[in-house]
C-alpha cells in the first residue's frame, strides 16, 4: 500500500470498528486535551447585552461631531437605568453594558473634557462603533462545541464562561506497548556489546501520552514463539495493542506469525514508506493493532503517521489529521521515487522566512540524529527532486 492508502485504511477501519465507553466526569481545569463528549448550548445570549469595546461615551451616532452634556456613568459590572437623548452622553467604560438610547461609543481619546460636565469631539461616529451588539458571538441555544472535539485552551474558556464546571469527556484509550527482541534489555541495565537498551517503549509511551492515551508498559518479549504470545494475551486487555520489531523477514521475526496464531485479521503489513516499510496493522478479536518495525526512528515515524490517528479515533476524536505545513528548502532534494519518506529536518527562521533544511543521519536506528531534527521532511513517492527555495511538506515534530 501507499502511504495515503494505508492511512485511509487505518482511519477507515478505525472508525468502523471503534465502540465508545461510556464518558465520564471532569472539572474544568483537568479538561485541556481530552475529548469532549456532550454537546454543549449556549446558556444566555453573547454576549447577554450590548457591550462597548472601548473606554469613552455612549452617544447617540447622529449627534456627533458636536457638544454632548454629560448625564452619568456605566462602569463594568454595573447597568445604567435611564438613557441617552438628544444632545447627550454617559460616560462608559470596558465592557459595560450600552445604555438604552446610544448606538455608538466614542473613544475618552477623541473627546475633549469641559468644566461644565460637557464633552465635545470633532470626529463622526458611525451606528455601532464600538458596541458589541447582544448575541454577536452567539445567541442562547447555540450549538458551542460538539462531542469529539479534543478540548484546547479556547475550548476551556468557552466552557468556563457557559458556566459548564464539570464536563463528560471520553475516558482515555489504554494502550498496550510490547517491545520484542532478544537482544532488548531494560533502560536500568548496562548492555552488553550485542545489546541495546529498550527506548521504543519510552518514547512510544511519550507519543501515546500526547496523542491522549495510557501507556501500559509490557515486559520486553524475546524472540521466542510463547514468551510473545503469553505476553501479547495480556496486551490484548488494553484498548490498543502497539508492538515493536519482529515484524520485518527474519528468521526470528514472530509477530506476525503469534498474531495469527491468536486469529488476528491483517489490514497491511507493508507500507511503501521510509522509514518503516515491514509496518503491520490489524485487528484481534476486536481490538486494533499495530507491528511497528523496530529501529527506534522508524518505530517513532510509524507510530506519528499511522498509530496517531487510531489513537486518536479510539480515543473519541471525530477527525484526525496529520498537521503537515509548507516549508522552502535551503538546498536541492533528491530522492528515488516510490516512498514517500519522512526525513529528519530543521525548521529555522530567518528575517521572518521559514528555512527548511535536511538534517544528516545514518538511518532509521540514528536516535541521536531525529533529536536534532525538529520536523520530518515529506518527500511525495513520485517526485524525485525540489529545487532549493521550492516549497516542500512538513510535518512538525
Ligand atoms: P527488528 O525490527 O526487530 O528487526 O529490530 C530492528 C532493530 O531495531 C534492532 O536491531 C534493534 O537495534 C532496534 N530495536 C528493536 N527494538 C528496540 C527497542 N525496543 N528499543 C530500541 N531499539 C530497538
Ligand atoms: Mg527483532
Amino acid at each position: 500500500m501507499t502511504f495515503e492508502e494505508a492511512r485511509a485504511c487505518v482511519i477507515e477501519r478505525v472508525m468502523a470498528g471503534r465502540v465508545f465507553p461510556n464518558p465520564e466526569e471532569v472539572a474544568l481545569e483537568c479538561a485541556a486535551g481530552r475529548i469532549l463528549a456532550q454537546q454543549i448550548r449556549a446558556d444566555r445570549d453573547y454576549p447577554a447585552v450590548a457591550r462597548s469595546v472601548r473606554d469613552g461615551f455612549a452617544v447617540r451616532a447622529e449627534d456627533v461631531p458636536g457638544r454632548l452634556r454629560v448625564t452619568g456613568e456605566v462602569r463594568a459590572g454595573e447597568r445604567f437605568d435611564g438613557a441617552v437623548s438628544a444632545g447627550e452622553a454617559v460616560e462608559i467604560m470596558t465592557g459595560a453594558p450600552v445604555p438604552r438610547g446610544a448606538d455608538a461609543v466614542i473613544m475618552v481619546e477623541h473627546v475633549i473634557r469641559a468644566a461644565d460636565e460637557t464633552v465635545s469631539t470633532d470626529r463622526p461616529a458611525e451606528r455601532g462603533q464600538f458596541i458589541n451588539p447582544q448575541g454577536c458571538e452567539a445567541t442562547a441555544g447555540d450549538i458551542l462545541l460538539g462531542p469529539g472535539k479534543r478540548l484546547d485552551f479556547s475550548d476551556v474558556a468557552l466552557l468556563a464562561a457557559n458556566g459548564n464546571a464539570r464536563v463528560a469527556v471520553c475516558p482515555k484509550p489504554r494502550v498496550a506497548l510490547l517491545a520484542t527482541g532478544d537482544e532488548i534489555v531494560p533502560v536500568t541495565e548496562t548492555p552488553l556489546e550485542f545489546q541495546v537498551r529498550n527506548s521504543n517503549v519510552y518514547s512510544l509511551a511519550a507519543q501515546v501520552t500526547n496523542a491522549g492515551g495510557v501507556p501500559v508498559i509490557l515486559p520486553v518479549a524475546k524472540d521466542d514463539f510463547d514468551d510473545t504470545h503469553g505476553l501479547m494475551e495480556r496486551g490484548l486487555a488494553a484498548d490498543l495493542l502497539l508492538l515493536s520489531g519482529g515484524v520485518s523477514a527474519g528468521k526470528y521475526d514472530l509477530v506476525e506469525r503469534v498474531l495469527a496464531e491468536l486469529g488476528a485479521v491483517f489490514y497491511f503489513d507493508r507500507v511503501l514508506i521510509q522509514p518503516g516499510q515491514p509496518l503491520v496493522f490489524g485487528r484481534v478479536r476486536d481490538k486494533f493493532f499495530f507491528g511497528l518495525p523496530g529501529n527506534p526512528v522508524s518505530t517513532m515515524v510509524t507510530f506519528e503517521v499511522f498509530a496517531r490517528a487510531a489513537l486518536e479515533l479510539l480515543a473519541g476524536q471525530s477527525h484526525t489529521g496529520l498537521p503537515f505545513v509548507l516549508a522552502p528548502l535551503t538546498r536541492d532534494f533528491r530522492h528515488k521515487p516510490g516512498l514517500t519518506r519522512f526525513l529528519p529536518a530543521s525548521i529555522s527562521w530567518t528575517n521572518g522566512t521559514p528555512a527548511l533544511t535536511p538534517v544528516s543521519w545514518s538511518g532509521s536506528g540514528d536516535v541521536p540524529a531525529l533529536t536534532r531534527a525538529n520536523a520530518f521532511l515529506v518527500a511525495d513517492a513520485g517526485r524525485p527532486e525540489w529545487k532549493a527555495g521550492e516549497l516542500m511538506r512538513v510535518l512538525l515534530k
